[in-house]
């Protein structure tokens, strides 16, 4: 298991979490073996939007371990608030929903990854339809800026939001496969911007000749993410509050929902590979980028109460938004074309995570305690 304050290095093996990519030094991070390998020209401008989010900030990380010497990381964030940040990047705040900034961030760039959305798990975007409606400006000025700066790829992190809601109101989904966005009943809000979005992608393509990449992400979980603070999801939430239980020697843990929904849920490695892979593809209409190990949100307890090695009353909150009864991702295109699909298993992905969460909540209990020690004499 990952020993991140001193920098530990694991064996790695094929389908199971990189524990080598945890160090808590940024500088190690950027030296392991990285998880994709193509032949894209190291030479050229990389730009990475939100990089100082949980998924940007792991894909500038692979794009320094794959020897990039021009990657400019652009999130709305002051940079002390990114969940990783690298001296070896060209660090900027800018927020992406003014033109001006996203034609500054793009100058030069030969392949953009727009990850930048105002956005967060089921809680966030139930309560802030608009805020997350509004970062189709993003997407928007970013797409111009690719336009008129000759960017050579463009990718575009969509969401499996954007499927039709009557497909997913039973636990006992069918995987949703990416011809089931139509007829359209996206998501309210957040779901709705991505559609847009993807739109906005494929007209670009064809109107004005950018290579334009769509990936619809299906729950992305792993270290370095949000884990607190209102816009975390589910495996964070809930595994917080599992390690909240046992770090005060309480069994309780209150679930939103009746616990039978279902979903999947992707590695973050995975997710890091995959957008490349896709970015790098000849796939030009949007494809699912997701796990397909179903499981109900109870199942996904039983992981976390494995990993953190806890056993927890658990209690039911039925007026918390729970979002759709079932989601999963059919991953039969993505096989077809790129041979491949998220490995991860659920078990070992949360094995990891919950070891990084658990580590970040001792260390900022320790120093809570030690400032308020400091406070008292
Ligand atoms: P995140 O919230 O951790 O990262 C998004 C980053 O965008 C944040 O750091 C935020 O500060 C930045 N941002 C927001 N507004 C901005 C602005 N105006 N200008 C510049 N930066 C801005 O989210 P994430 O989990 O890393 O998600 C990345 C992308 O993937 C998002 O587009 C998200 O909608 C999409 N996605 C994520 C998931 C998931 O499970 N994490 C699932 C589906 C889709």
């Amino acid at each position: 298991m990952p020993d991140a304050e001193n920098g530990h290095i694991s064996s790695i093996s094929v389908n199971s979490p990189r524990t080598d990519l945890l160090s808590s030094d940024p500088m190690d991070r950027t030296k392991a073996p990285p998880l994709f390998q193509g032949d894209a020209d190291t030479e050229n401008t990389v730009v990475v939007c939100g990089a100082g989010g949980f998924i940007g900030g792991h894909l500038v990380a692979d794009l320094l371990r794959q020897g990039f010497s021009e990657v400019r990381a652009v999130d709305i964030k002051p940079p002390n608030q990114w969940f990783q940040k690298f001296p070896q990047a060209d660090n900027r705040s800018l927020d992406l929903r003014e033109k001006d900034n996203c034609y500054g961030a793009l100058e030069n760039a030969d392949h953009v990854y727009n990850l930048a959305a105002d956005m967060g798990g089921m809680g966030f975007i139930e309560n802030n339809k608009a805020l997350c409606m509004l970062s189709v400006t993003i997407n928007t000025h970013l797409l111009m800026a690719a336009r008129d700066n000759d960017v050579d790829r463009y990718f575009y992190s969509s969401s499996a939001c954007v499927y039709n809601q009557e497909l997913q109101d039973t636990a006992d989904v069918e995987p949703l496969s990416e011809e089931d966005a139509y007829p359209a009943l996206a998501e309210d809000g957040y779901g709705w911007e991505k559609l847009f979005s993807e739109r906005m992608c494929r007209h670009f393509r064809e109107d004005f000749d950018i290579t334009t990449r769509v990936a619809r992400y299906h729950n992305v979980y792993g270290p370095f993410g949000t884990y607190d603070g209102g816009r975390e999801k589910a495996p964070a939430a809930l595994t917080r509050k599992a390690i909240a239980a046992k770090l005060s020697d309480s069994d309780d843990i209150v679930i939103w929902g009746d616990g039978t929904q279902t979903r999947s849920f992707m590695y973050i490695d995975d997710c890091v590979k995959g957008t490349q892979k896709i970015m790098h593809s000849g796939i030009t209409e949007p494809i699912n980028l997701g796990s397909d190990e179903l499981v109900t949100i109870n199942e996904l307890v039983d992981e976390i109460e494995a990993a953190v090695e806890v056993d927890l009353d658990r209690e039911y909150d039925l007026t918390k938004p729970q979002g759709v009864d079932g989601r999963n991702s059919d991953n039969t295109k993505i096989q077809q074309e790129l041979g491949w699909e998220p490995p991860t298993a659920l078990r070992d992905g949360m094995e990891v995570t919950a070891e990084w969460i658990e580590q970040q909540m001792r260390t900022h209990r320790e120093a809570e305690t030690t400032s308020r020690f400091a406070a008292s004499r």
